[in-house]
């Protein structure tokens, strides 16, 4: 498949369309995702124009899970989870529905039941408060 440089994550990664964004280095964004399956559901984007993971180096592949490492017990420490899902969907089949690649954190809490993928739209209120709680934590 031939990357679509109009994908909606590539328009968030051009500034072209707002996010919650709650990391950004040289290659790498994260921001909340926009239908968390909990809260603190976060993206993390490679700046990289790969469609999934078997359209990247593995150098540059390396550098995106490293920050998936060390974002993910932060995340978790921020909305007071107890676990974290880390989920990543290659091709449309396989669920996947933003033709960039990217990595899911998704914090689990016990007893609290995790929402559908890409279901519902959170109130962006929500999304703002809990973006504020979690760039709180990586502050330290
Ligand atoms: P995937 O199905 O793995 O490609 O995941 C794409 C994710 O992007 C889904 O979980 C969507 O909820 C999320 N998403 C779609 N549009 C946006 C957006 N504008 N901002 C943040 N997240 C989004």
């Amino acid at each position: 498949m031939a990357y679509d440089p109009n994908n909606i994550f590539a328009k968030i990664l051009r500034g072209e369309i707002p996010a919650h964004k709650l990391y950004e280095d040289e290659d790498t964004l994260v921001f909340l995702d926009i239908m968390p399956r909990t809260e603190g559901h976060a993206l993390v984007v490679t700046k990289e124009k790969a469609c999934d993971l078997f359209d990247i180096e593995p150098e540059a592949l390396a550098k995106l899970i490293a920050v998936v490492q060390k974002l993910a017990p932060k995340i978790k420490e921020a909305v007071g989870a107890d676990g974290v899902l880390i989920q990543q969907f290659n091709g449309e089949a396989a669920g996947q529905t933003v033709f960039h690649l990217h990595f899911h954190i998704v914090p689990i809490r016990r007893g609290v039941p995790v929402k559908p993928h890409a279901g519902q739209m959170e109130d962006q209120a929500v999304l703002a408060k809990t973006a504020e709680k979690i760039r709180k934590v990586l502050k330290g």
